[in-house]
């Protein structure tokens, strides 16, 4: 693309994901009135992130990662800043619908639409663009971002979680993953460095945790949008002003549980959400089953719970066990429908449902991922063996389905409310 081209895309693009991103933090902040004072911090880091574009640079090098499943303890032990690149823009989007197959995903339309116009809004310079092996369409995103310019690494993950020889293929993929950040940092991964990168993300997942225990409430104390937009802040915000930005919101929240402040009617629908990750921008499914009376309790999706809620766990402060540690952090208990077995996802939302007293289930298929589409089936037979209600939506990041949408999402809202009656 010529530089006048990419200028004027780059301008254009700019104003469109501007509105984008207003209109949904309009409809948050709006729509529900009552939501917790310290949200406040969250709605303007996508204010700052999504107007001016403000990225945090400090001198460090920024390392973007395209996947959950890329262990950050590793980059910021290596000195360098993690930076989330999955993105929920409709403006890249329609950049990526360019040069992609018309059959893929938004979430990688827009993710290389963004990429492609080196416009990466909160992230900045990247020295590293970080591509785990998963599905078919991030396996070949990594020539296409070498040709973009950037510098990419593979990271090579196994098929299955399950084996042990998964497991040791795993283990070397992470430790050549560490020498190749040394190389690009010029810092050497020690044991304190690990050790200390370690301590303060566990501090930030021991915040959410927190979040996450107070969303069983039996009346909701927190929309779930507002959850997935603090989970969605952690892609991009600073590690440690984030975690005392989720321990001041889990004070408000134990605060107002005590006072009896709720943001939901005790019959209102306990939802559980899965599938695709919903990314902001584009928080257009959660949002409407919100705005349709529903609360959503608790997610399973890579963009929100399953990015926070592990923990690294080993045993002596030497490499040859935290390396391991981190990488089974981030591989072990990730449910994605990537891999080949699908018990554990749906032990995992069985789980849930029942510890979050879920009324009913939102599963989405973003429009062209085959994954969570393939998956799709085997999730709603064991659903249905449970007595569990369950919306399927295929959606995209468009606008255009959104009628459609609203009428599906109200009448599954409604016909869960003798059930939320009787639970209440
Ligand atoms: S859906 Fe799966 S492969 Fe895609 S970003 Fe999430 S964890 Fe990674
Ligand atoms: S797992 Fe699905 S949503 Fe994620 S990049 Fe692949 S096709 Fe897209």
């Amino acid at each position: 693309m010529d530089k006048e081209r990419l200028e004027r895309l780059r301008k254009t693009t700019g104003v469109h994901l501007a509105m984008e991103a207003k209109e949904t933090l309009r409809q948050m902040e709006e729509d529900f009135p009552v939501h917790p004072a310290a949200m406040q911090y969250f709605y303007e880091q996508f204010r700052i992130a999504y107007g001016s574009g403000g990225a945090n640079e400090d001198g460090r090098k920024r390392v973007g990662t395209l996947c959950v499943q890329v262990p950050e303890e590793l980059v910021r032990a290596a000195g360098a800043v993690p930076v989330r690149l999955c993105s929920g823009a409709h403006a890249f989007d329609q950049v990526g619908a360019e040069f992609l197959p018309a059959k893929s995903c938004s979430l990688m339309k827009a993710t290389l639409g963004m990429l492609s116009l080196r416009s990466t809004a909160f992230s900045g310079t990247l020295d590293l663009v970080v591509n785990p092996t998963t599905c078919d369409q991030k396996k070949k995103a990594g020539e296409l971002l070498e040709e973009f310019g950037y510098r990419v690494y593979n990271l090579e993950m196994p098929a299955s979680r399950d084996s042990e020889e998964a497991r040791e293929y795993w283990h070397r993929s992470v430790k050549n993953f560490g020498a190749a950040l040394e190389r690009t940092t010029g810092v050497r991964i020690t044991k304190q460095r690990l050790a200390d990168a370690i301590r303060a993300t566990g501090l930030a997942r021991a915040a959410y945790r927190r979040l996450h225990g107070l969303q069983q409430s039996r009346q909701a104390l927190i929309r779930g949008t507002d959850a997935m937009l603090v989970t969605n802040a952690y892609f991009f915000d600073d590690l440690d002003r984030w975690t005392g930005a989720v321990n001041a919101l889990a004070d408000e929240l134990e605060d107002r549980q005590d006072r009896s402040v709720f943001v939901a009617g005790k019959h209102a629908a306990r939802i559980l959400f899965t599938g695709s990750p919903p990314v902001f921008p584009n928080l257009k499914l959660p949002l409407l089953i919100e705005q349709a009376g529903g609360v959503i309790v608790a997610d399973e999706v890579c963009s929100s719970s399953r990015l926070l809620y592990d923990l690294a766990a080993y045993d002596e402060q030497a490499l040859y066990d935290m390396v391991p540690a981190v990488a089974d952090r981030a591989l072990k208990p990730c449910t994605c429908p990537v891999f080949s077995s699908s018990q554990d996802r749906i032990r995992r939302l069985l789980d849930l449902a029942q510890t979050f007293s879920a009324d009913g289930v939102v599963y989405q298929t973003i429009a062209g991922c085959m994954p969570y589409d393939q998956e799709q089936r085997t999730v709603g037979r064991a659903l249905a063996a449970a007595n569990i209600p369950l919306l399927l939506v295929e959606t995209d990041y468009g606008p255009d389905d959104h009628g459609q949408l609203s009428t599906r999402v109200e009448a599954f809202i409604e016909s869960l409310r003798g059930k939320a009656r009787k639970r209440a």
